[in-house]
Parts: structure tokens; C-alpha cells; sequence
């Protein structure tokens, strides 16, 4: 009898794992990945949209044609995990598994913020998916002055660096059509700082003063009002905009939640090292759908997706599961178009200064503004599509590395 393996969501996460196992495991193993269409979409190409850098038809490939043969890809809701009888349904099938592979990622439910739904592509925009890209994109091109407000409803949010990323490209938008001096910018966030991590909040803060934007923190969004233009926190503080740009309340899929083995807020309860749900056996957690306190982010995706298939195959071959991941995750930080800082980090780790991946050489710099960082972001998006989505890595393992990296 065939031995079967279920990967629910063909995203980031994934796509990697189902290509990483095809390639580890003997034919016998069955492997299914299932998700709701055929469009994968390059996440991190959304930032790019509003500013006329990336358009909406570049950023979206066939998923079939990044999972390799011998992988049954199976276009379909998921509706139900059923963990008792290691079984999942869609709205057409049932499939039963061996293992199971979540890897459903979060979404930005606005229905979720008072007030928003009412102003939505009105006063408020967005750009965290594509059709509120292209939308943000027509407002900010008529946009000729006011107040800007880029707000993150709540914690936690997918890409923890891309608002702050937002609002240095609209420094740098606004001065390119020469309309900077009419304009404020302001982002206002829950977080104590600019960024999770206090050493590169301070460097990011810093940034933010010399391009005149202004950072607003501990702000937990109670309301946006669109008639009268402003946000109220839940302690009645309120911040006025001509135009909002927001990252509503991030969730997980409703099937987390709809199967009972969500933490309340949609994501699985994960265990910080292994990526095995902590509830369930058989059941492996992966990207934007786990609980663990690292960032919400494709490269921590990537570096999970070798630490789940090195655990399955661990346990096919009756080993128990090594407690690997140490919370890794890699972004490049868009300054401007043209230059580009980037950070590297675990749990335990801030991210530091030095050289990245090769130390002295580099080529690319940590927590500093450089070119040659920007190019490394423009070159992500043709290695994310061929090399790493294929479940290849570049010789790099999924933990942090501290060499070329400077300490104190
Ligand atoms: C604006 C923006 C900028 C970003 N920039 C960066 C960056 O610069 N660097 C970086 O590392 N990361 C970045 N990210 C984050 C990154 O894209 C995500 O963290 C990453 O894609 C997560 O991978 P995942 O596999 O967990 O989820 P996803 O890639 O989102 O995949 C989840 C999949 O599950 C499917 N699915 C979910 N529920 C169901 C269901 N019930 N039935 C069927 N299918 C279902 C979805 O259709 C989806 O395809 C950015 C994200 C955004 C929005």
C-alpha cells in the first residue's frame, strides 16, 4: 500500500517542502499538494506595485509549473483537518495522510477593523494583496499633498518590515514628483518601535528622522473613521490622515480555526524548534500558519521548509524529530529606489551589522543603506521563482550563521 504525504497550501512554504520531499522520498510515497487556484503570487513584488516598480501581471505564475513532476497538485478548498483520523477534506474530496504538511499562511481580514470595510479603496488603502495594490497605485498617483498615514492595525502581521519599507518609498516616490515638501508621512504601529527588534528599530528610526517621517508607537487601532479622516487607538488617541495606508488584523485560514486546532487567532499552536504541531502528531507546521515569534516572512518559509522535510524523514525512518529551527529569518529593507538595507536574525539574535552570506566580502551589508543591497532585492525575485521555490537551497543551512557578523 502507498504511503502518503498531504501539503495543504502551494505558497511560499509549500511549494518547497512538496519539491523538497518528491526528490527525497522512493515512489511508494504518495505526495498530494493542494491549494484554492493555480495563481502563486510573489509576495514581496506587492511593494513595488503602488510605485509604478513591479506591475500586478509580472508578480503571478502557474503553481504548476513550479512543482515538480510526480506531485499530485489537486486545485480545491480546504475545508476540514481531521487529526483523529489523519484525514482532510476539501469541498470535492477526502484524502487521507501519513503525514501532513500545513502550510495555509495568513490573510488580512479588514472586516475584522471597525470602520474600515466602509472606507475601503476610499480613504483607506492597501497593499498586502494584489487588487489593493493596483488600487493604492491609482491613489498615489493623483495623490498631490496632505498627510499620509501608514498604519498597522494589529499584532502579528505578515512582514513586519514591510510597512516600514512603504513609508521610505513614499518619501522617496513624493520627492520624485517633486511634491515631498507638500506632503507628511506618518506610521503609526502597535509595535514599542519601528521594527520587532529594538537594536534595528533604533537604525530604522533613525532612518525615518532623516527622511522626515514620523513613527508612532504603541498605537492599538479601536476604529478608522473615513468621513472625518482619522484612526482612534483603544485608548482614545487619535491620528488624522488625508490618506491611509493599512495593514488590517491578520489571521489564519479559516480552516485552522473551523477544524479546532487553532490558538485562537487562527494559527497552529507549533513547537519553536522541531515545526511539529504541538497538539498533533504526524502533523508538521510551516510559514505564515505557525504560532512561533520569529517573522512572518517568505525567507523564514524557505529556511523552515528544510527543517520539516529533514523531520519527516526523520521520523519515516523511525528517528524522532531534532529540535533544528532556531527561528531564522533573512529581509532586505527597501530604502528607496536604489538602495536597499537588510537584516539577518533568529530568536535569540538581533539583527546585527557586518557582511552577509560571506563575511568581509559580503557582497551585501547588514542594517546599512547600500546599492548593492537593492540589487540583491531585485535579484530575489528571479531566485526566489528558479532556485528556490524547486526546494534548492544555496548551500546555506536553515540557522543562523554568525560569521561576518559583528558582535557588541
Ligand atoms: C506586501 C508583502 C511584502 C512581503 N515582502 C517579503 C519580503 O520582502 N521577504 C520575505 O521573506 N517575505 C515577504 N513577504 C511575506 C511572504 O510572502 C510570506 O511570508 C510567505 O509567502 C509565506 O509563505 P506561506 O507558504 O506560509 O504562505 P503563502 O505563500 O501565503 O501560501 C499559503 C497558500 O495556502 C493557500 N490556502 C490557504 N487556505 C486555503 C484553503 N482553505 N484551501 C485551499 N488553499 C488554501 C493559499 O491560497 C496560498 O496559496 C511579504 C508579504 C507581503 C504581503
Amino acid at each position: 500500500m502507498s504511503k502518503k504525504i498531504v501539503v495543504l497550501g502551494a505558497g511560499t512554504g509549500g511549494t518547497i517542502v512538496a519539491n523538497n520531499l518528491r526528490r527525497h522520498l522512493p515512489a511508494d510515497w504518495e505526495i498530494t499538494i493542494i491549494d484554492r487556484d493555480d495563481d502563486h503570487l510573489y509576495q514581496p513584488g506587492l511593494l513595488f506595485v503602488p510605485f509604478g516598480l513591479s506591475s500586478t501581471k509580472k508578480l503571478v505564475k502557474s503553481r504548476k509549473k513550479y512543482i515538480i513532476p510526480g506531485i499530485n497538485f489537486v486545485i480545491d478548498e480546504i475545508t476540514r483537518i481531521d487529526p483523529e483520523k489523519q484525514q482532510v477534506t476539501t469541498k470535492n474530496h477526502t484524502f487521507n495522510y501519513d503525514f501532513l504538511v500545513i502550510s495555509t499562511g495568513c490573510r488580512i481580514a479588514p472586516e475584522e477593523n471597525d470602520g474600515l470595510l466602509d472606507t475601503w479603496n476610499k480613504t483607506a488603502f492597501s497593499f498586502y494583496y494584489l487588487d489593493a495594490a493596483e488600487q493604492l497605485r491609482k491613489k498615489l498617483k493623483e495623490f498631490d499633498g496632505g498627510k499620509i498615514v501608514m498604519n498597522v492595525a494589529e499584532l502579528p502581521f505578515k512582514c513586519p518590515v514591510a510597512p516600514i519599507e512603504f513609508v521610505f518609498l513614499t518619501d522617496w516616490y513624493l520627492k520624485s514628483r517633486g511634491i515631498r515638501n507638500k506632503c507628511e508621512i506618518e506610521y503609526v504601529t502597535p509595535l514599542p518601535g519601528a521594527f520587532t527588534k529594538p537594536k534595528a528599530s533604533a537604525v530604522f528610526t533613525e532612518s525615518a528622522k532623516e527622511k522626515n517621517v514620523k513613527i508612532t508607537t504603541g498605537f492599538e487601532l479601536n476604529m478608522v473613521n473615513g468621513k472625518e479622516k482619522y484612526i482612534e487607538s483603544v485608548q482614545g488617541d487619535k491620528v488624522n490622515y488625508d490618506l491611509l495606508v493599512i495593514v488590517p488584523t491578520t489571521i489564519g485560514d479559516k480552516v485552522i480555526s473551523d477544524s479546532g486546532i487553532d490558538d485562537g487567532i487562527g494559527y497552529v499552536p507549533t513547537h519553536h524548534n522541531t515545526l511539529k504541531a504541538l497538539k498533533h502528531e504526524r502533523i508538521y507546521v510551516i510559514g505564515d500558519a505557525t504560532n512561533v515569534p520569529t517573522s512572518k516572512a517568505g525567507s523564514v518559509a524557505h529556511y523552515e521548509a528544510d527543517v520539516v522535510v529533514f523531520n519527516i524523514m526523520a521520523e519515516i525512518h523511525g528517528v524522532k524529530p531534532e529540535e533544528i529551527y532556531d527561528g531564522h529569518s533573512t529581509c532586505f529593507i527597501v530604502y528607496s529606489k536604489g538602495t536597499s538595507s537588510l537584516i539577518d536574525f533568529n530568536y535569540r539574535i538581533e539583527p546585527l551589522p557586518g557582511k552577509y552570506p560571506m563575511p568581509k566580502l559580503g557582497p551585501f551589508t547588514l542594517l546599512h543603506e547600500t546599492k548593492m543591497n537593492w540589487y540583491g532585492k531585485l535579484g530575489f525575485e528571479p531566485l526566489y521563482w528558479n532556485v528556490l521555490l524547486a526546494g534548492r537551497h544555496l548551500g546555506a543551512p536553515p540557522t543562523l550563521v554568525m560569521a561576518g557578523k559583528h558582535v557588541g
